[in-house]
């Protein structure tokens, strides 16, 4: 935790010594009253002796206020600098994981970095606020209470001696049995919002399948769980309080009891005795609040060490010392003999791959379910790093680029349209921030989404709700080709992107498509052979190998797996 505190060091430090400031004049203020008010009952108050009341009362008034006013500044200032932490913290956090790549995502989980940034980082900036209220307050008043008690009556003390081991005790013990339990509750609740997350974006699966009783099973497993953790923890904690305050009021017992000997016996004074008890209250509160520091510290502990693994998780992508020149060529593709694994996985996605892509072509790929289409697009703009073999784009090695000017040459369409809330302007001009109403139009109607846009309220403006629900598969398809083609790039990549348009809208996009591209290096995913048919180099893969490239007719002739998948889709479009 104190490694993510430099974060605050700097805005806040000034804030931070001032608590201290304030904190201790609280407790110099709260240490001195007990004294005053003891001074008074030893002298004893004549009876009529108003102005003495006054005199002293005011006084008293007057450091009591002067402890309230120093107690809440210093709370205020804690407050802000503890939030003013969360939100540094919050803000690193996530232009950090902005930097991940793919490998990164996969490893943390999108899940798990929600509850880190949230959850998380809310757990330690309450803590902060605890440590800089209790931390400088605590010590203080237990030290300057043992003094004061002690230049009452050391006799007493003896009882402190006594209680504050068996004080001492009790709170090691409970904090052994809570810290674990605390520790256990954050990675539930990490299961937790996972269930949720999965729930809610696959409801429509979930409906359509009848899973809802499943989901809610597992839902609720995981809601149990933790409920049953937090419950053990909070009866451990429950037991905390009862077993100091037997502690506490055992040695107020003890304390009157053997004072009232002492006062009998003539060694002290009433008002000592009353000024004792305050203190060694005073120390004995000082002692819980730094026993639930030591609960809530690991807490937040915990907390800390998982955000700190996602701020030292540095992405295995980096930019080279020495970028490149950009060369003067545009768009070409060359795949030199490549292989690649997911991390942790035994066999290669895809393997010994070698092409060559150049401008004005369009080179498909087509393959089965699983065969490392989607992978092997996914090398080209760095979304991964290759195992072996190079990719290079206009003649530069890719690991040799910088990734900004990578991704600049190139228009990308993931496999799964992704829409932002927005309007659909707003999303189109995704692609080119600068683009002019006309660009963006256009761009639209190459990509067949003109029409239905105009039929939406409200036509570029019409806003597009969370996740793009208000519009179909195939009209986001169309859009996310919209938001590649405005950027006009040198290369244009479509992951399967005509999957969700019907055979005539897939044609004429197709054929509005190579009046765009002419100039361009264009890579097409598909599953239909239409689609592919008219490429000028086709890409079978099959299990992550190249079964065969060429054209459509030479494939034909030479390559079986072509030839099957091609036969297979006839008959499909024969009985249709
Ligand atoms: P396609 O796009 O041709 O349907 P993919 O390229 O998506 O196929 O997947 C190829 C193989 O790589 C699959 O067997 C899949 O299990 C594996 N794979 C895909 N994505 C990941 C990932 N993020 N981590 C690990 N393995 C993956
Ligand atoms: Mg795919």
């Amino acid at each position: 935790m104190l490694k993510l505190f430099r974060y605050m060091m700097k805005p806040y430090w000034s804030a931070v010594l001032l608590v201290l400031l304030f904190t201790f004049f609280q407790a110099l203020s709260e240490l001195y009253l007990p004294t005053l008010m003891a001074d008074i009952v030893n002298v004893g108050i004549v009876k009529g002796d108003t102005s003495f009341i006054w005199r002293v009362g005011g006084f008293m008034l007057a450091v009591a206020a002067g402890g309230m006013i120093c107690s809440i500044a210093a709370s205020y200032l804690a407050s802000k600098s503890a939030s003013g932490f969360g939100k540094i913290l919050r803000g690193r956090v996530f232009s950090h994981v902005e930097n991940f790549t793919l490998q990164e995502f996969d490893k943390v989980g999108t899940a798990s970095l929600i509850t880190r940034t949230t959850n998380d980082i809310t757990q330690v900036q309450q803590v902060t606020i605890m440590i800089l209220r209790m931390m400088a307050l605590a010590p203080m008043m237990c030290i300057g209470g043992i003094i004061m008690a002690v230049s009452r009556d050391p006799g007493l003390t003896v009882v402190l001696v006594a209680a504050l081991p068996v004080l001492a005790l009790a709170i090691f013990i409970i904090a052994r049995k809570g810290i674990p339990l605390f520790k256990a509750i954050q990675i539930k609740i990490d299961s937790l919002s996972r269930v949720m997350r999965e729930g809610l974006t696959g409801i429509r699966v979930i409906r359509s399948f009848n899973r809802t009783e499943h989901e809610k099973a597992r839902f609720n497993d995981a809601n149990e769980d933790l409920t049953q953790t937090a419950i053990k923890v909070n009866k451990i904690m429950g037991a905390m309080m009862p077993v100091m305050m037997l502690v506490m009021n055992f040695a107020t017992l003890a304390i009157v009891w053997f004072g009232g000997h002492r006062i009998n016996e003539g060694h002290m004074m009433v008002g000592d005795l009353m000024a004792f008890l305050q203190y060694a209250m005073m120390i004995m509160f000082s002692l819980i609040m730094v026993s639930v520091m030591f609960v809530m510290i690991p807490r937040a502990q915990a907390s800390a060490v998982r955000i700190n693994e996602v701020l030292d998780m540095m992405p295995e992508i980096k930019d080279p010392e020495e970028a490149h020149q950009i060369s003067a060529r545009k768009g070409y593709i060359e795949f030199d003999d490549v292989t690649f694994y997911y991390p942790g996985a035994e066999e290669p996605a895809v393997s010994n791959i070698s092409f060559c892509a150049g401008p004005g072509e369009i080179t498909a790929i087509i393959g089965g379910t699983g065969s490392g289409k989607s992978t092997l697009i996914s090398l080209i703009p760095r979304f991964y790093e290759v195992s072996s073999g190079r990719i290079l784009v206009d003649d530069t090695d890719i690991r040799d680029m910088k990734q900004e000017d990578l991704r600049a040459k190139i228009g990308f369409v993931p496999q799964k349209a992704l829409l932002f809330t927005g309007s659909i302007a707003d999303n189109i001009r995704y692609g080119k921030e600068d683009a002019t109403d006309e660009e963006v139009k256009h761009a639209a109607e190459v990509a067949q989404a003109a029409d239905f846009i105009s039929a939406m309220e409200g036509g570029y403006e019409a806003e597009i709700s969370q996740g793009g629900g208000n519009v179909s598969g195939g009209q986001k398809q169309r859009l996310s080709i919209a938001r590649a083609l405005v950027r006009r790039p040198e290369v244009y990549v479509f992951d399967d992107s005509f999957s969700a348009l019907d055979f005539k809208t897939d044609a004429k996009l197709r054929a509005a498509l190579k009046e765009e591209t002419t100039e361009s290096t264009v890579l097409i995913v598909a599953q239909r052979v239409s689609t592919v048919m008219d490429a000028d180099r086709i890409i079978v893969l099959d299990q992550g190998r190249i079964a065969g490239i060429g054209t459509h007719e030479e494939l034909m002739e030479n390559s079986e797996v072509y030839r099957e998948i091609v036969s297979s889709q006839l008959s499909e479009e024969e009985i249709a």
